[in-house]
């Protein structure tokens, strides 16, 4: 089975969960494989899965902001986003592939 911290380029096993996490999105530069030394960034399924946990947390933030009325109602609209980045960085760093940017500036 292909490991999802498989680099696109060189099949080298070279990312970690870690790494992978902060590796970015699509139209991102991405990391730089250690073996290959070429960009690699999170798929199509992380940026998907991205933008529903932040529009879910969007909407928390907005039913927050009209529905609440405790002095708490920032520290939930702040916590409903930081969650979000939070999910998001986990979602990279355990699940989708590794592919190569569609960039072509990363190339240089
Ligand atoms: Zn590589």
């Amino acid at each position: 089975m292909k490991s999802i911290y498989t680099c696109p380029h060189c099949g080298a096993k070279s990312f970690n969960p870690w790494k992978k996490a902060f590796a970015g999105g699509l139209h991102t530069k991405g990391k730089v494989c250690l073996n290959c030394g070429q960009h690699c960034v999170n798929g199509t399924a992380s940026m998907v899965f991205s933008a529903v946990v932040y529009i879910a947390a969007l909407i928390v933030v907005l039913y927050v902001y009209f529905k609440g009325n405790s002095i708490w109602d920032y520290a939930f609209m702040l916590g409903a986003v930081a969650a979000a980045y939070v999910i998001s960085r986990l979602f990279d760093a355990f699940f989708g592939p590794l592919v190569k940017p569609i960039r072509n500036d990363v190339l240089s």
